[in-house]
């Protein structure tokens, strides 16, 4: 299991640097209580921070803003996630907007030298997204900025951090143990 409260924090702190030198104001968004998250967090933090790694590449005014939004529980144990990544930078225009997924495509136009990069970070996830079961979905406007998404399900624990103890059951589980003290 992994706490995806944790995964932003550290998200954050990485990227704070580089957006404060561009000026740029940097959020992290979360709905409230998510539970601990069952899946593989090195994938899923690879692909939040190719986005975020670009939406600060591409941006040179506004904010980044990251996101996870719980969309539903279910109680057979899985959650159904939207994560976001929206900038307010150059905008991929309508004709760009398919092209960007495909290996080695930059917008050459746009892109800097010093910019760097090999065109690789979008296409490596779309196909991690997919490993989720979720799509890598864009919206975006030249000139005003983009929006990067996908919702994905993953399994969860039902035990929650808690203040005092450093876990909490929240469903009790049946035990045999239990039942020999009742
Ligand atoms: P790499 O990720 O391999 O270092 P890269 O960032 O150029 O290189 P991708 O992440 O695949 O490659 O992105 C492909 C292209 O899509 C970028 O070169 C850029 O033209 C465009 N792009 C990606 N993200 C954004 C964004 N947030 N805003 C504007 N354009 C973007
Ligand atoms: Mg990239």
């Amino acid at each position: 299991t992994f706490d995806i409260e944790d995964l932003f924090k550290n998200l954050y702190n990485s990227f704070l640097p580089r957006a404060r030198e561009k000026g740029l104001e940097l959020t992290a968004d979360l709905s409230p209580n998510l539970p601990q998250l069952r899946g593989d967090q090195v994938r899923l933090s690879q692909v939040i921070t190719n986005l975020i790694h670009n939406a600060i590449k591409f941006t040179d005014s506004g904010f980044v803003r990251f996101s996870v939004t719980e969309l539903e529980r279910t109680n057979n144990g899985i959650i159904k996630l939207e994560f976001a990544v929206s900038d307010t930078g150059i905008g991929i225009s309508e004709d760009q907007q398919a092209n960007v997924f495909e290996i080695f495509t930059q917008v050459r136009s746009l892109v800097k030298r010093q910019d760097g990069g090999t065109g690789l970070g979008l296409a490596i996830s779309r196909e991690l997204v997919r490993l989720f079961g979720g799509e890598l979905m864009l919206a975006s406007k030249l000139g005003e900025g983009s929006v990067f998404s996908f919702k994905i399900a993953l399994p969860y624990s039902a035990i929650v951090k808690g203040p005092a103890k450093p876990e909490k059951m929240l469903t009790p589980t049946l035990n045999t143990t239990a039942k020999v003290l009742v």
